[in-house]
């Protein structure tokens, strides 16, 4: 059990990984919206979620907050904190893969 939830950590830090790519793209064409990948941990999961980059960047404020799919929320190991039009914001409740997150976190924090 353990193994899988740090199987599902990995995952969701690989697509933050390639999202944070995507947000610098994003920015670089001054678009005001990203075409980010589903952020929910399922490794078969390649959806697309439109999310504007204020919000996104909101998102990435919190090493534990990832953006998904609406329907791709798993159960009582992460709770929905936001929502938008065609995504949910996320928070890792479960302790193993919120470690993970903040380990491998793409924006340390500074403080
Ligand atoms: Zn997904």
């Amino acid at each position: 059990m353990k193994r899988t939830r740090e199987r599902i950590g990995k995952t969701e830090a690989l697509f933050r990984n390639v999202n944070e790519g995507i947000r610098e793209a994003s920015d670089r064409l001054e678009s005001e919206v990203g075409d980010f990948i589903c952020e929910c941990g399922d490794s078969t999961c390649t959806e697309h979620i439109r999310v504007p980059l204020e919000e996104y960047e909101r998102v990435r404020e919190h090493p534990t907050h990832f953006v998904v799919r609406p329907g791709h929320v798993k159960g009582p190991i992460e709770r929905v904190v936001g929502r938008g039009r065609h995504y949910s914001v996320i928070e890792k409740l479960d302790r193993v893969i919120a470690r993970i997150a903040k380990r491998l976190n793409p924006r340390p924090e500074t403080t």
